[in-house]
C-alpha cells in the first residue's frame, strides 16, 4: 500500500543525513562533554557546533541557546521561570485561548498556586488584536506568551508587534515558535522576543529534544535544578545524540529554506484547491494570508472526522484530526472553538500538514480517494440525506 504522510504539525521523519551523522555518537564518540579528557573533548566539539546551528537559524548567540529535553520543557521553563524569579514584581500573566497546551496548562497550574492569566480571545479568523494585548496590560503584568504559528490552523499571529508592546511597558515576552521554525524565517531581534520554544521533532530532528532561547541578560528561575550543564541554566547530562541531530537538521534545512517552503505552500494551495472543486460543504478554517506554507485546517460538514481519518488511514494517508494533542479525547478542538467554530464543525474538522517528504503525486493520490470516502461517509449521515 502506499504509505502518504500529511501529518508534519504532528512530528516529522529525521532527515537520512541527520540519522548518518549522529551514528558515531553512539559509539566512537561516547563522551560525557563536561569531561575535560579526550573522550569529553571531541564530544563537546560537536556538541558547541550543534548549538552554533541553531543559533544562526534564529540570528540568536550561541549563548542564548539552551538545550531542553522538549517543546514542552521550553515552555514549561519559560512561563514558569518568569513567574517565579518575577513574583516580587507581580502574579499577572496574558496569553492566547489557542496557545499550545504546553502553554495553557502550565498557565492553568500557576493559577493553583496564586498567579493571575488572562486568556485573549481571537476572532472567526483567528487571530489576535496586538492593541487587545496593550489593554490587558496591568501593573502587576509580568509576562505575555503569544506563539508564533498556530499548531491546528497555521496561523502566524502579530508576535512582532506585541514583542515591541510589551518591550514599551518593561513585560517579558516568550514565544512559543515550535511550528515556526524551518516554515518562515525567524529573527528573535527583530521580533522583540525575549523567550521562544524550540522543538527539534518539529523540524527533522529526533524527538525529546528542544531548545529555549533566553535573551541575553535575562535571568529567569530554572526548571530543572542540579549540575552546570547549559551554562547552568538546565542541569542534567546533555541529550548530546539529540541535540547534535537538532543543530545538523538546522544546517540541513537553512540551505534553500525559501525554495523548499515555496514548493511546499504550491502543493498546500493545489491540495485546497483541488479539494474545494472536488468536494462542497468544506469549511476553510483560519487565516487566508498570514499562516504557515504547509498547513490546512479544513471541517467537512457531516462527516465525523475520526471516521475520516480511519477510512484515510486505510488508503494509506496519515492526517490527523483537530490536533494530536486533544485527537482521541473527543472533545473539540479548544482552537475551533476559540474560534467560534460551531461544535458540530469542529467535529468534522481534519488539519493536512505538508512536509518536505510530500510530492505533486502524494497530492494527486489523496485527492483521487478523498472524495469517495466523503461521499461515502455523508451517505450515513441522517442530517446530510435531508438536505
Ligand atoms: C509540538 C508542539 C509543542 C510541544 O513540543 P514537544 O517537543 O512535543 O514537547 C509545543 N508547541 C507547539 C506549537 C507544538 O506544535
Amino acid at each position: 500500500m502506499k504509505k502518504i504522510y500529511l501529518d508534519h504539525n504532528a512530528t516529522t521523519p529525521v532527515l537520512p543525513e541527520v540519522v548518518e551523522f549522529v551514528k558515531p555518537f553512539f559509539s566512537d564518540f561516547f563522551g560525557n562533554p563536561s569531561s575535560i579528557h579526550w573522550a569529553g573533548r571531541d564530544v563537546r566539539v560537536h556538541y558547541d557546533n550543534a548549538r552554533e546551528h541553531v543559533a544562526s537559524m534564529v540570528n540568536a548567540k550561541p549563548e542564548e541557546i539552551v538545550f531542553t529535553g522538549c517543546g514542552s520543557e521550553s515552555d514549561n521553563h519559560a512561563i514558569k521561570g518568569v513567574a517565579f524569579s518575577r513574583k516580587s514584581r507581580g502574579n499577572h500573566i496574558i496569553t492566547t485561548a489557542i496557545e499550545h497546551p504546553a502553554v495553557l496548562n502550565t498557565c492553568r497550574y500557576l493559577e493553583t498556586v496564586g498567579y493571575r492569566v488572562t486568556y485573549l480571545p481571537v476572532d472567526q479568523d483567528g487571530q489576535i488584536e496586538p492593541d487587545d494585548v496593550r489593554k490587558a496590560i496591568e501593573k502587576e503584568t509580568i509576562l505575555i506568551s503569544v506563539m508564533y504559528a498556530n499548531n491546528e490552523t497555521g496561523n502566524l499571529l502579530p508576535i512582532r508587534e506585541i514583542g515591541a508592546i510589551a518591550r514599551e511597558h518593561d513585560v517579558i515576552f516568550h514565544s512559543d515558535m515550535v511550528q515556526a521554525l524551518g516554515k518562515i524565517a525567524i529573527d528573535v531581534d527583530s521580533l522583540n522576543v525575549d523567550l521562544a520554544s524550540f522543538a527539534g521533532h518539529k523540524v527533522y530532528a529526533p524527538k525529546g529534544v528542544g531548545v529555549l532561547y533566553i535573551r541575553q541578560g535575562l535571568d529567569i528561575e530554572n526548571l530543572i535544578h542540579g549540575g552546570h550543564q547549559e551554562g547552568g541554566r538546565r542541569a542534567g547530562t546533555e541529550n548530546v545524540i539529540g541535540a547534535i541531530a537538532f543543530g545538523k537538521a538546522n544546517e540541513i534545512i537553512s540551505h534553500h529554506m525559501d525554495e523548499e517552503n515555496k514548493r511546499i505552500d504550491g502543493l498546500r494551495q493545489k491540495l485546497l484547491e483541488g479539494i474545494l472543486e472536488r468536494i462542497d460543504h468544506v469549511k476553510f478554517n483560519g487565516h487566508r494570508t498570514h499562516r504557515l506554507p504547509n498547513t490546512l485546517n479544513l471541517s467537512f460538514e457531516f462527516v465525523e472526522a475520526e471516521s475520516l481519518l480511519i477510512a484515510l488511514d486505510l488508503k494509506g494517508i496519515a492526517v490527523s484530526s483537530g490536533s494530536a494533542c486533544s485527537s482521541g479525547s473527543g472533545e473539540p478542538s479548544h482552537v475551533l472553538r476559540a474560534m467560534d467554530i460551531p461544535v458540530e464543525t469542529c467535529l468534522g474538522t481534519i488539519r493536512l500538514s505538508l512536509g518536505r517528504s510530500n510530492t505533486e503525486e502524494d497530492l494527486d493520490y489523496t485527492l483521487s480517494v478523498l472524495p469517495e470516502i466523503v461521499a461515502r461517509l455523508r451517505a450515513m449521515s441522517p442530517l446530510y440525506r435531508k438536505k
